[in-house]
């Protein structure tokens, strides 16, 4: 891992900070200073909608729609729907609410590659009327053998030099549903022996006699992507067409095509598709792990999805300001999941109030406290901003505190509950242990305490110092919860580049799910929606999970703080 992969302290900066323009901006200047296109910046975002959005699509929709903001101009949503059996509008209703969740417009231009089959039919007929097309009636395998390689030249087809009169009647025959599926293919007449296998005579067109989810039964013949990509772009208006770079080398097909037709010629610029630590980003393999439940949908909060990492708790904002500072580069590099996590950080250390909440309960019972007294005490909402305000929070003879925050036989530098010792309730009292209870197993079941009323508020006035300072929750009053913790999805680093034929699915971590069916929080959070966030003190930014019911809230920890317990401590002690 390269040091540059990792967010530092100085990179992970405010998000407004200033950076110099990435190559797909200086291409757009440059075209506009030039006047080309009539100074229009149109671009698209052109998902196939045939599973749920990725982050490496919000990297491509903030891109694609945030440089339209940029220099005033447009972003269609498209739609590539040339594939008529694996596409569903399950998926195209999703993609649109991802788009829009992200903070992006379409207004009146939501396209689909099917408005376009027409288009690319008279395209096509344009293309074998000037001899630069030809129907081949050899198999799929035949063509595949034909094709050569990196080597070697391939070998034209015996039906190359077909009279274009045959293979318009053909091709029209083939539209018409005369021949069955695989009898014959349209394909572009390149050059068979091109050094881009690319341009060795694609196939433009395959019989399919299948229902599409937007045409109906309406075509038999389907355009193959690479023949409808760029004249998609083209017929859109499209400046900047911009994807990911193993497009690279189809570009040259693409120029081809829109060459011969004579029509309107985006620019196609490439940019390396986005890899992040510990997940991966195929739709297919993501579509593997829904199927077969090793996740409980689309939207499980381990998915690198757009809607699972929304219901994790991450905002637009926060992914808006990670694509922006990953930014667009040239070459293929793997994003530490840090950068990700810093993003949401910085976000929700603005916007979340904080509360206590204790994930692993151990009672306390303060002895010298008064049985059936309750005190409220102030607490701060957000010491980020004081607009947050305060709340109440109250207090009584027995409390909550995380079990790790109490040991028998501490070690050397444990600042914490212990026998003897004495620690800061948050925003309370001092405590001092006074003794415990174990069970016949000798795990500790509950503290004994003593409190000091003298310290409400979190001093002495004595001036006596504690070295700990730890949260807590009123017994009496806590909301019973359900938490659930996450930790990543796959074991290895780089798991979007595990080899095909390797069993990718033994790097899923099994311990990727922790589920904390009793945990304990502020009465506060009684009234809170299913999306809210908090920062539970010491434990990191949470929010209220949709499985959530009247009896039970359910909330999902969506990242945990960084250094939380050295700042609370000092902090506290000052
Ligand atoms: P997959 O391989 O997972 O199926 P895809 O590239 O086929 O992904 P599309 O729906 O065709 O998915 O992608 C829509 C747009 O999003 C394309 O312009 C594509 O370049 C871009 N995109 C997809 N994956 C990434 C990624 N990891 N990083 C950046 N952009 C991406
Ligand atoms: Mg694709």
């Amino acid at each position: 891992m390269e040091p540059a992969d990792r967010p530092s302290e100085d990179s992970a900066g405010g998000s407004g900070e200033a950076r110099s323009l990435n190559f797909i901006e200086q291409i757009v200047e440059r075209d506009l200073a030039a006047g080309k296109n009539g100074g229009r910046v149109h671009t698209r975002f052109p998902p196939e909608p045939n599973g749920y959005l990725h982050l490496g699509h919000a990297k491509s929709i903030c891109l694609n729609f945030g440089l339209a903001l940029k220099y005033g101009g447009k972003c269609n949503l498209r739609f590539d729907d040339t594939n008529p059996t694996k596409e569903d509008v399950e998926y195209v209703d999703s993609i649109k609410e991802d788009v829009r969740w992200l903070g992006f417009d379409w207004e009146d231009r939501l396209f689909y590659a099917s408005d376009f089959f027409e288009n690319l039919y008279q395209f096509a007929e344009k293309l074998i009327q000037d001899g630069k097309a030809y129907i081949d009636e050899q198999n799929l395998e035949q063509i595949r053998q034909q094709r050569g390689n990196l080597t070697e030249p391939g070998k034209n087809s015996p039906h190359r030099d077909r009279p274009k009169e045959e293979t318009l009647d053909l091709f029209r025959r083939m539209r018409a549903g005369e021949f069955p599926d695989g009898k014959m293919v349209l394909r572009a007449k390149v050059d068979m022996a091109s050094p881009n296998m690319n341009m060795r005579d694609p196939i433009l067109y395959r019989i399919r006699h299948a229902t599409h989810h937007r045409t109906g039964d309406a075509w038999c013949i389907y355009p193959m992507y690479d023949w409808t990509h760029g004249q998609n772009d083209s017929l859109e208006g499209i400046t900047h067409s911009i994807c990911t770079l193993e497009f690279e080398n189809h570009r040259p097909l693409y120029d081809w095509f829109i060459d011969q037709l004579d029509i309107h010629h985006p620019q196609q610029i490439e940019f390396a598709r986005l890899n992040l630590s510990y997940t991966m980003m195929s739709k297919r393999k993501l579509l593997e792990l829904v199927e077969q439940k090793m996740v409980s949908g689309w939207d499980d909060p381990r998915m690198p999805t757009i809607c699972g990492i929304r219901r994790r708790g991450y905002t637009p904002e926060s992914l808006r300001a990670f694509c922006e500072r990953i930014g667009v580069a040239k070459f293929n590099s793997l994003v530490d999941m840090e950068w990700l996590e810093q993003a949401i950080r910085e976000d929700l250390n603005k916007r979340a109030p904080r509360v206590m909440g204790v994930l692993k309960p151990l009672k306390v019972i303060i002895e010298n406290y008064p049985e059936g007294q309750v005190d409220q005490l102030e607490a701060i909402n957000n010491p980020e901003d004081e607009s947050f305000g305060t709340r109440q929070v109250p207090f009584s003879r027995e409390i909550y505190i995380e079990a790790s925050d109490f040991m028998l036989d501490p070690p050397k530098k444990y600042f914490r509950l212990a026998p003897g010792r004495e620690v800061r309730l948050r925003y309370a009292y001092f405590i001092k242990c006074t003794g415990y209870e174990q069970n016949a197993a000798g795990e500790i079941t509950a503290v004994k305490a003593e409190y000091d009323p003298a310290t409400r508020g979190g001093n002495a006035p004595d001036g006596r110092k504690v070295q700990g300072t730890i949260h807590w929750v009123s017994a009496q009053h806590a909301l019973d919860v359900e938490v659930r913790l996450y930790d990543r999805l796959f074991m290895l680093e780089n798991a979007g580049d595990i080899p095909e034929g390797e069993d990718w699915k033994k790097y899923i971590n099994p311990n990727s799910l922790e589920v904390l069916p009793a945990c304990k929080v502020e009465p506060v959070l009684a009234t809170s929606a299913v999306g809210a966030k908090y920062q539970f003190e010491r434990n990191g930014y949470f929010c209220i999970d949709r499985d959530s019911t009247a009896e039970k809230l359910v909330i999902n920890r969506t990242v945990t703080l960084k250094d939380t317990w050295a700042k609370v401590q000092s902090k506290g002690d000052k």
